[in-house]
Parts: C-alpha cells; sequence; structure tokens
C-alpha cells in the first residue's frame, strides 16, 4: 500500500482557500493603510471593512452594525461571556453553560465564577447534547446569559439551538427585561449549518476563519441590536469601542469572503462529506472490534468522526497513524498539550480510559474516498499493534 498524505484534523484548522488568498493580498501588501486614517488610503482599507462586515451581515440575517470583529474564536467567546456579564452584573449573576463547551467558554465561566457570578453546568445525554427543557428548568430569576456551543468540536454533535433559542426568549417576555440571553458558539458548525441567527433565537453568535478556510486570528461575534457589552481592551473607537485596536483588514476580508464561500457551498459540502464520514465510520467500527461512536449518530457535523478504540492509548495511535501520513487528533487541539482526558468524553459518562483511547477524524472539503479506503486500511494492524502491548483492559459496557 502506498503511503499517502492524509490530512483529516479539519476541525484543528482547515488551508486557507486559494480564493480567499487572493482577495487576501492586496491588504497585505499595496493597500495598507490604516482603517482610521481620514486620507484615501486609509479609506481603501475602511471600505472593504465596510464590504466585509454587510457581506457578513446578510449571510447572518443581521444588521452591519451587529457584527464585531475580533481575533479569533477565543476572543469572541471571551468578550460574548466576560463582556456580557460584566457589563450586566446588576441584573443577575447567575450564568447557564453546558459540560461539553470549548475551553474558550468554560474558562471565561471560572473566571466569572472567581469574580463572584454563579455559573450552571448543564449535564450533556450519552451523545453530548443538552435540551431546551434543561435549559429553561435551570433558568432563575436572576439568570442574564446562557451560553451553549452550536456544534460540538470534539464530537460533533449539534445541539437544538433553535429550542433552546424559543425558550429564551419566551423567558425574556414574560419578564419584560432584556435577559436572559443566549450566546453560541459557532466556531464549528459555519460551513455546514443554519447560520441565520433569526431562525436560530440567538442573541449573540462566536464565528471565526481559522475552520472555515478563512484566516487564522480572525473571527467576529455577532451582538444583537440594543446588547451592551463590557469590553476586554480599551484605547481606540474602533468596532464602537467594544474591540479597539487597529483591524486586521485581511483577515477580516478573508473572514468575509471565506464565510460567502462556506454559505454558497454549504448544500453540496453537507451531502459530500457526510457520505464520507458514514463509510469512514461504519468502517471501523465493522472492521475493529472494542470501539465506539462519541457523539450523536445523526445529529452530527457532516464532517467529525469520533471513535473510542479500547484498551489503547490515542495519543499512541496518532503518533502511529502519524508516521503513515494520517493527521488527526486527540481530544481538541487546545488541550491536547496536555494527557488529561477530555472534559467532553468523560461529560458523556465514559471513563478515563475510554476518553485516553478517543481519536477525532475531521473531514474536510477536498476529503476523497481514496482517503478514507486509505485510513480504514491503515489503522486495524496499528491498532493490533498496540492493543498487543497495552495493560488497559476496558469495561465490556463501554462498547
Ligand atoms: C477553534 C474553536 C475556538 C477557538 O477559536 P480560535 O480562533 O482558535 O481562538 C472556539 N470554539 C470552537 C468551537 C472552536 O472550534
Amino acid at each position: 500500500m502506498q503511503v499517502r498524505n492524509v490530512y483529516m484534523d479539519h476541525a484543528a484548522a482547515t488551508p486557507i482557500d486559494r480564493k480567499v488568498v487572493e482577495v487576501m493580498l492586496p491588504f497585505l501588501n499595496e493597500s495598507y493603510g490604516n482603517p482610521s486614517s481620514f486620507h484615501s488610503v486609509g479609506k481603501v482599507a475602511s471600505d472593504a471593512i465596510l464590504n466585509a462586515r454587510s457581506s457578513i451581515a446578510q449571510i447572518l440575517g443581521a444588521r452591519a452594525d451587529e457584527v464585531i470583529f475580533t481575533s479569533g474564536g477565543t476572543e469572541s467567546d471571551n468578550l460574548a461571556i466576560l463582556g456580557y456579564a460584566r457589563k450586566n452584573k446588576d441584573f443577575g449573576k447567575h450564568i447557564i453553560t453546558t459540560k461539553a463547551e470549548h475551553e474558550a467558554v468554560l474558562e471565561s465561566c471560572a473566571e466569572l465564577e472567581r469574580e463572584g457570578f454563579e455559573v450552571t453546568y448543564l449535564d450533556v445525554d450519552e451523545y453530548g447534547m443538552v435540551t431546551a427543557d434543561q435549559v429553561e428548568g435551570a433558568l432563575r430569576d436572576d439568570t442574564i446569559l446562557a451560553s451553549v456551543i452550536y456544534a460540538n468540536n470534539e464530537i460533533g454533535t449539534v445541539n437544538p439551538i433553535r429550542e433552546i433559542g424559543a425558550k429564551i426568549q419566551r423567558a425574556r417576555k414574560g419578564s419584560a427585561k432584556n435577559f436572559p440571553v443566549l450566546h453560541i458558539d459557532a466556531c464549528q458548525a459555519a460551513s455546514a449549518l443554519e447560520l441565520n441567527i433569526q431562525k436560530l433565537n440567538v442573541d449573540m453568535l462566536t464565528l471565526n476563519g481559522s475552520k472555515i478556510y478563512g484566516p487564522k486570528g480572525a473571527g467576529l461575534l455577532y451582538v444583537r441590536r440594543g446588547i451592551k457589552l463590557q469590553p476586554l481592551q480599551f484605547g481606540g473607537a474602533q468596532e464602537k469601542r467594544v474591540r479597539p485596536g487597529t483591524e486586521n483588514v485581511a483577515g477580516i476580508v478573508g473572514l468575509a469572503s471565506a464565510l460567502q464561500i462556506a454559505d454558497d457551498g454549504r448544500v453540496q459540502y453537507v451531502q459530500k462529506t457526510t457520505e464520507l464520514r458514514d463509510k469512514l465510520i461504519n468502517g471501523i467500527l465493522s472492521s475493529i472490534s472494542k470501539t465506539r461512536l462519541n457523539g450523536h449518530k445523526t445529529e452530527r457535523l457532516p464532517n467529525n468522526v469520533n471513535i473510542s478504540f479500547m484498551d489503547i492509548e490515542g495519543e499512541a495511535l496518532l503518533l502511529y497513524l502519524d508516521s503513515k501520513g494520517v493527521y488527526v487528533s486527540t481530544g481538541s487541539a487546545c488541550t491536547s498539550q496536555s494527557l488529561d482526558p477530555s472534559h467532553v468524553i468523560l461529560a458523556l459518562g465514559m471513563p478515563y480510559e475510554v476518553a485516553h483511547g478517543s481519536i477525532r477524524f475531521s473531514l474536510g472539503r477536498d476529503t476523497t474516498e481514496e482517503d478514507v479506503d486509505y485510513v480504514l486500511e491503515t489503522l486495524p494492524p496499528l491498532v493490533e499493534k498496540l492493543r498487543k502491548i497495552s495493560p488497559v483492559k476496558v469495561d465490556e459496557k463501554y462498547y
């Protein structure tokens, strides 16, 4: 079997689309003006941001002034949670989130707890999902914010955001107050799922470029008009002073272009990757014993395959696969530098040994059937080799 390079870590990073690079390039060289400068060189840059903002707003079903550009998903999550909670703390100090959030959300909530807020971390079910009833049941008079991940970055499970949003809206209407509000992290969802904020019933939404074939270090936070945020940084008047600092013009232009391409290609992308995803899932589960699919079978991202291989260490399998030209991840990239097991797999009710043996294969636009076939041929002997030398024995009830 010929070794090939099969990148299956698109949930960690995607290459920048060629067309996106093309629209970014001018803003990295000839159009270098500061968007805040009043002369015509600056105007070229500020016009580019204006266009990017309105094109993004159109895709989200939002108004242009509801889009705030940031440095990525982490900053957007931080700004939504810390910025909203700190600004509105006089109305209540209770926040709702889930146990399967991205670290950018969990760590922001932990910071708020240190500042005297109270956070409810909702359990997820065995597939990693929360229900609208759970969110509703956790609401209190002093709840100001709920933050729920749209599609999970590790296991791909998609949460019922529309229903959750409807419950939050009803609670808000019933109280004649401006809260609670709903924030969602849509970083992993943008290529595959509905992004219209009116259909989703959401008040704030996080997106970034690096997961949708756009640039790293570029992101946005949609903030419904009327919602006030306390800035995390201070300086100039950019982004309505909520996020001051000279804009990342090339990044913003690239983010808008990447989102447009994702939006245009959504139907085709979902269809193609879903087929390859299911081929990979079924192939692994049928050819390798003692395996388990993590996440929901159908309510899952079309590009996500997360499998626990019992009795082995995910890191060892990752390195074996790397030597065969297959690039995957264990847990999420953000936690993989530590050997702590994934908090998401643990939240499914799985023990440490199962969490340690989990591998995420995330497909991309260019993944082919040959890539999937290659992984299906490469995997079984590697798993067998590792199991021969493994002292771990996972209880049968987990697979
Ligand atoms: C990648 C990711 C983030 C972090 O985004 P950065 O742009 O790396 O800061 C946040 N949330 C989710 C769901 C992600 O996948």
